[in-house]
């Protein structure tokens, strides 16, 4: 757990989410500012500060985080289309430093992202 990180803290407890799962590996909850009708936010419950800091030992969990995501977006009935995106660094838009997945779904996207 890093001291400073909002998702350690909801792993943690610290802070309340809207859960939809969770295991050992990774937890996934709403994002609490949804950019989409689905705006689901799935993490590792380890502590990687994001996409670049992955290593060769990651690859089976960063392999889980987009089953799972796939598997929620059809669960919540996203069957017609969702994006996957995984910010990387301030000027790509990440805001929070801990390794998340967003599953955005329920509506048209446009290409190319802002
Ligand atoms: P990023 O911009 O780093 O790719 O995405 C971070 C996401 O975390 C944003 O979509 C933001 O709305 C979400 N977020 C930030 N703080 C919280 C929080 O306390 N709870 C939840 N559920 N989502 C959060
Ligand atoms: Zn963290």
């Amino acid at each position: 757990m890093s001291q400073d990180c909002i998702f350690c803290k909801i792993i943690a407890g610290d802070i309340p989410a809207t859960l939809l799962y969770q295991d050992d590996d990774i937890i996934a909850f709403n994002d609490i500012s949804p950019q989409a009708p689905t705006h689901i936010l799935v993490i590792p419950q380890k502590h990687i500060t994001g996409p670049a800091a992955l290593t060769e030992a990651d690859q089976a969990l960063m392999g889980k985080l987009v089953e799972k995501g796939t598997e929620l977006a059809a669960e919540v009935g996203l069957d017609d289309g969702y994006r996957l995106v995984m910010n990387n660094g301030e000027k790509a838009g990440q805001t929070v430093f801990h390794l998340h997945l967003h599953v955005l779904g329920g509506r048209v996207m446009t290409w190319p992202p802002g």
